[in-house]
């Protein structure tokens, strides 16, 4: 008799989750994975896949009006329809979503469409009641976006909810200003609404290099968005009419018609029982993890955002094919988290590889900095006044130890440039390489 109901249960059926349960049942193990809501988590449903659909239609707002610069006849007041829009990308979404269950169920996963919590080292209690046992359990959950704690806070919405308006807002203040913050500013003020982000410091995008930053604040500001510095939260009123006006720290109130948070991400650790396993959380409520995905509870593993180490897709997705190669695979992996790229599909967007100038100042010493500070041909044309910006950081023997760009396709042009820079190359390589002409990426290899 099998001692457990399955060799290995996932809980949640997020990147992460999905990749390693495909991947330990590919490797003959006996898996069922969890899932509360719909199979694809976060970033299939409603994180990256649906957003970046969204930016895709925000870009024809500019490509419409450059199109005349390149000889095209478009009106000049073009309607934009977003319940067609919406309705499109929430139908790839259930496109997607039916793919990811099929791979699934073709890879002989069982799917338990219910929340499943731990109840000790090897089970878990499923909505229904049921018990379920299994030799190892995955905690793949992920997070869920922060609320900030303030009156009227219910008032708000989150990315969640961002993809199923009724309507573009006329206004909209949006809470912080990293990822999410950044990406939705752009893709609100392409759709027609006017565009306030308030942030708790001076900082736009913590992490990323000043100088893409400041590009980006100013290409915002010169659109038309505006900008809230060192403000917190007073209070969210909503008036008869609807509108919201939102007091803060620092500054005059404002009205506008939305209050989106895009505070951070919370780890889904409340309420799941982690304590009747000994599972210990950190000070941020994340499953705190070896290298090889393991919680302090012997059986009891974690992959994706529910950790707080990487909250990136590609990242979640390594940490599940490392732990279904180690644990069923007799294929002992790790993931390297050195060099993981990253981008933010802000207008225009950002990406960047390794470590930030001041970054490798603290660390190296010594660096050498190379840029192109230019104005895309494209932009030329259009009569369009905004400026890419790339930035190369070196260290002493000129080793390429970071690569920073703002500017059209920057996320496109950088995952090739990154394998460069994971691979240690050179300035001197890059130079050696001869230039793509005529292109953006060309800047690459004439850094001066
Ligand atoms: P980020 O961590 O990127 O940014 C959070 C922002 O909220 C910062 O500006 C921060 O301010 C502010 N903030 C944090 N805590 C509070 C608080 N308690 N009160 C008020 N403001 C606060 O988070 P996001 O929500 O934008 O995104 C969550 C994660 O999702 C990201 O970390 C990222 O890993 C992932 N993501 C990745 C994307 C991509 O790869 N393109 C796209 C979207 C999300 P400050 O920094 O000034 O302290």
């Amino acid at each position: 008799m099998m001692p457990y109901d399955y060799d290995l249960l996932v809980i949640g059926a997020g990147s992460g989750g999905t990749r390693a349960a495909r991947v330990a049942a590919q490797h003959g193990a006996r898996v069922a994975v969890a899932e509360e809501y719909r199979v694809g988590g976060t970033c299939v449903i409603r994180g990256c896949v649906p957003k970046k659909l969204l930016v895709y239609g925000a870009h024809f707002a500019e490509d419409l009006k450059d199109a005349k610069r390149f000889g095209w006849d478009v009106p000049d007041a073009c309607h934009f329809d977003w319940p067609r829009l919406r309705d499109n990308v929430l139908a790839e979404v259930d496109r997607l979503n039916g793919a990811y269950t099929d791979t699934l169920t073709n890879n002989g996963v069982e799917i338990i469409l219910q929340r499943a919590e731990v109840t000790g080292p090897n089970t878990v209690r499923l909505a229904d009641g049921q018990e379920k046992t299994a030799e190892r359990i995955l905690l793949a959950v992920g997070a869920h976006p922060a609320i900030p704690d303030c009156p009227g806070n219910e008032h708000g919405i989150t990315s969640n909810e961002a993809f199923h308006l009724d309507a573009i807002p006329r206004r909209i203040l949006i809470a912080g200003a990293g990822y999410i913050a950044n990406e939705f500013a752009g893709i609100f003020h392409q759709f027609g609404a006017h565009v306030i982000v308030m942030n708790r410091t001076q900082e736009i995008l913590r992490g990323y290099e000043l100088a893409l930053r400041d590009r980006l604040l100013q290409i915002s500001m010169m659109k038309g968005l505006e900008f809230r510095f060192d403000a917190t939260f007073e209070g969210i009123a909503k008036g008869e009419d609807g509108c919201l006006t939102v007091r803060m720290s620092n500054h005059e109130p404002v009205v506008v018609d939305c209050v989106m948070f895009a505070t951070g991400r919370v780890p889904n650790t409340r309420g799941l029982g982690l304590d009747s396993a000994g599972v210990e959380l950190d000070g941020k409520g994340a499953v705190g993890v070896d290298a090889d995905n393991r919680s302090t509870c012997p059986s009891i593993f974690a992959v994706g955002d529910v950790t707080n180490r990487i909250q990136l897709t590609p990242v979640a997705i390594r940490e599940g094919q490392a732990f279904a190669d180690t644990f069923y695979g007799g294929k002992p992996t790790r993931v390297d988290y050195s060099c993981v790229p990253s981008a933010v599909f802000s207008h225009p967007p950002i990406a960047q590889v390794g470590m930030t100038e001041s970054e490798a100042r603290q660390k190296l010493g010594e660096v050498k900095i190379y840029s192109s500070d230019f104005r895309p041909m494209k932009n030329v044309l259009a009569g369009r006044n905004e400026r890419a910006l790339y930035k190369m950081v070196c260290d002493a023997t000129d080793r390429v130890v970071g690569i920073h760009m703002i500017g059209p396709d920057a996320p496109e042009i950088l995952q090739g440039a990154a394998v460069a820079v994971k691979a240690g190359l050179t300035k001197a390589q890059f130079d050696e390489t001869v230039a793509l002409h005529p292109t953006m990426a060309e800047e690459l290899v004439l850094l001066r």
